[in-house]
């Protein structure tokens, strides 16, 4: 025991030895936990190369950064991931470790929970600390998005969970902040991995990723078909925005996984949010409420989308699409 126990914990995440934004917005959350408690707040940094960013999680709220730099963490190996954060637990014995919900942290906490016998709630939109116990309360939707769920871990520690990316905004970065660098020096045989890495294939798409862009034009089973639906890439382009699309849409073909918005697909905080023939049901809602304008498109009058649409326009999603295509293109 090292005396710290109480600890909140975040796990950073590294892509080509830069720290991801989801790293900071996990500091949000931890900073808001960690006040509650009264506790300190920490980051967990692996990687090769990345020691010299650790200040960037200082300065994005952390106190301390347990650092481990290894030539073995250049890519992403998930057992060797694990290894290592079992063993940073098993030492400091941490009140807390919360992660992203991205594909990384989907894919570690699974297994490292399963490793250390602790419960994980996966994909919450809220957190907070229950003022009486001091434990955390993990809020997510359950039964299909028609509820929000409060999740306790009441005996075990840490009590681990996996946030929505997007779900809370990265606070100010503040550079006259200092905290505790602490570089760890875990055993060789944690290093070990039963996975080769072949190598990294991005996902090729128009625009940025749903979850970084500031405009989305989202289409569901509304569009009627393909061809329909390419439509939406048309406008997309015109106004630099990025294609979403419902379950429905995704489901039929026009659209892939990855730009599924919603509680089975991700999470999207953009500036304007359209949706054309898209229903508004709840599971679809859970992951574009946040954002900051809604415009929905829909010929039917009583469709759910419209109850939290800034902007309802009741029509033919087609006409008003080439209609705005039309004079977007007639622009000087
Ligand atoms: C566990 C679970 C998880 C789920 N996760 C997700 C998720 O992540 N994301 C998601 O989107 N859904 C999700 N769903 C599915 C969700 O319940 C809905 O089935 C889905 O969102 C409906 O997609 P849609 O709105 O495209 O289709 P529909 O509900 O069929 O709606 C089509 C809409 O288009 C309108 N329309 C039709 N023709 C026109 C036209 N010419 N012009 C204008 N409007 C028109 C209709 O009035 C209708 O409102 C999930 C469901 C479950 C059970």
């Amino acid at each position: 025991m090292s005396g710290t126990e109480n600890e909140v914990w975040t796990l950073a995440e590294v892509r080509d030895k830069e720290i991801h934004p989801v790293s900071k917005e996990l500091l949000a959350w931890g900073k808001k936990l960690s006040d509650s408690m009264d506790a300190p707040l920490a980051s967990i940094l692996m990687g090769h190369g990345v020691s010299s960013r650790a200040e960037e999680l200082i300065h994005a709220g952390a106190d301390k950064v347990y650092i481990i730099d290894s030539q073995s963490l250049e890519n992403f190996r998930c057992d060797i991931q694990v290894n290592l954060l079992e063993d940073l637990i098993r030492r400091f014995c941490p009140s807390i470790l919360i992660a992203s919900a991205t594909t990384q942290g989907r894919t570690v906490m699974p297994m490292l929970s399963a490793r250390i016998g602790c419960g994980l709630t996966a994909d919450c939109t809220e957190l907070s600390v229950d003022p009486v116990s001091q434990k955390l309360i993990q809020t997510r939707p359950a039964i299909g998005g028609n509820v929000m769920a409060d999740i306790k871990t009441r005996g075990h520690n840490p009590q681990m969970c996996t946030v929505r990316p997007k779900s809370k905004k990265i606070l100010p970065p503040d550079t006259s902040r200092r905290g505790e660098l602490i570089t760890v020096s875990p055993p060789a045989d944690l290093f070990a991995s039963a996975l080769t890495y072949l190598g990294f294939k991005p996902e090729t798409s128009v625009g940025l990723p749903i979850q970084e862009a500031e405009i989305i034009i989202s289409g569901g089973k509304g569009m009627k078909n393909a061809k329909n639906f390419a439509k939406l890439e048309e406008l997309a382009g015109l106004i630099g925005g990025t294609v979403g699309a419902s379950r429905m849409a995704v489901d039929l073909g026009w659209a892939p996984y990855s730009a599924q918005v919603g509680l089975s697909g991700k999470s999207v905080t953009p500036v304007v949010y359209m949706a054309f023939g898209i229903s508004g049901a709840v599971q679809h809602i859970a992951g574009m409420s946040g954002a900051e304008t809604i415009i929905a498109v829909n010929h039917d009058p009583e469709a759910p989308i419209f109850r939290v649409a800034d902007l309802s326009i009741q029509g033919d999603a087609m006409e008003i699409l080439d209609g705005l295509i039309d004079s977007l293109k007639k622009r000087p």
